[in-house]
């Protein structure tokens, strides 16, 4: 539990002071048969289905149906052009530009880091250990008076593996900034969300996406948990009509898709571990990270020689071995059935190994 916060404290000046802009289906109440208040077309789209009004700006009806998935009610719920929309806005809301910083762990994301850069917002580096958990000690040690956020990643990508909840716990009791948890990988990992508990620490913000496990990377839908506090913030900033009618629709129809997401998660971490215990069989692999991931994060010899041989046959992977604690790594992406067995053909065949 988290004794005392304060938000105001926190937040950039300009935006505590915001009036944010009010469209104008905000500036009614009751029931509409003539809307000529948007400068919308009013015959109609051309295309075989209407797109002429502007979209409902706070995702009523998606933020519904993500409750009863997520049980996050929608007032502690922002809906984002992928978390990469929330990341951008935590930067906005918190981070003065050339004074305020944020602390990073990495190896992790490369979101955080290029997010800052946008925003003129300084990042001090504590590295994760070398077992990829977090440096308490660094990190205490870092934080200084203008830190703002500390984002971390869990599971962590591209390491794979879940940071320790004792560890973040400590951070979100002792750190009065904004604590980030990026649980864009939360699907494939026993560990439980720390969407449950968003009630004990007003410092927190959990991102989710519907990229990884839900299967709709395209359509661009990132979520950020808080406290209703937070999401007003969030709410204000963000351009008012950020996620388009076209994702709000497809999304709520494929949000009935439980089960099957459900059935996919469970023959990806299947897959995971069978291509982990077939690849440590091969002499070339020295180490496999263990995932609670859709990825495996692979150390083994010549890792850029065998990255290029598999782009040549078509098979594109993640070259990290020049990224500092992922030296030697190669980063896999679980994949189809077929398509792991390609891979993991294609990687003994590049290390001359007969398969028995
Ligand atoms: C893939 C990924 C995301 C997802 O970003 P979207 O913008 O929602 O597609 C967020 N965080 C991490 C750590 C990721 O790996």
């Amino acid at each position: 539990m988290k004794e005392s916060f304060s938000l105001d404290a926190l937040l950039r000046d300009n935006i505590r002071k915001l009036v944010p802009y009010s469209s104008a289906r905000d500036e009614f109440k009751g029931e509409a048969s003539v809307l000529l208040d948007a400068n919308e077309n009013a015959f109609g789209s051309p295309y075989s289905k209407n797109y002429n009004r502007y979209p409902d700006p706070l995702q009523h009806s998606l933020k519904d149906k993500l409750y009863e998935i997520k049980g996050v009610p929608p007032e502690q719920t922002f809906l984002g052009n992928g978390s990469d929309e929330a990341i951008d806005i935590l930067f906005r809301a918190f981070c003065e530009p050339a004074r305020d910083n944020v602390i990073l762990v990495p190896p992790t994301y490369g979101m955080y880091e290029v997010s800052a850069n946008i925003n003129n917002v300084a990042y001090k580096k504590v590295n994760l250990t070398a077992d990829y958990q977090l440096d308490l000690d660094g990190i205490a040690a870092a934080i200084d008076a203008h830190t703002k956020l500390i984002f971390i990643c869990s599971p962590n990508n591209p390491t794979g593996n879940s940071i320790r909840r004792q560890d973040m716990e400590t951070i979100l009791v002792n750190f009065d900034g904004v604590v980030v948890i990026d649980e864009a990988y939360i699907n494939f990992s026993k560990q439980p969300s720390f969407t449950k508990d968003l009630q004990e620490f007003p410092n927190l913000v959990v991102l989710q996406t519907l990229s990884k496990a839900w299967g709709l990377a395209a359509l661009r839908l990132g979520m950020a948990f808080a406290s209703p506090e937070i999401i007003n913030v969030f709410n204000k900033i963000k351009p008012p009509y950020n996620i388009n009618q076209a994702t709000q629709e497809i999304v709520l129809d494929a949000l009935q898709g439980v089960a099957q997401v459900n059935d996919w998660i469970k023959s990806t971490v299947a897959e995971r571990e069978a291509l982990t215990q077939a690849l440590i069989k091969l002499p070339q692999v020295q180490h496999i990270t263990p995932s609670d991931a859709n990825f495996i994060l692979v150390k083994l010899e010549e890792p850029r020689a065998l990255y290029t041989y598999l782009v040549d046959l078509g098979i594109i992977v993640r070259d990290r071995s020049k990224v500092e604690l992922c030296e030697g790594c190669l980063r896999f992406t679980i994949g189809t059935p077929a398509e792991n067995a390609l891979m993991l053909k294609a990687i003994a065949a590049f290390y001359s190994v007969v398969e028995d």
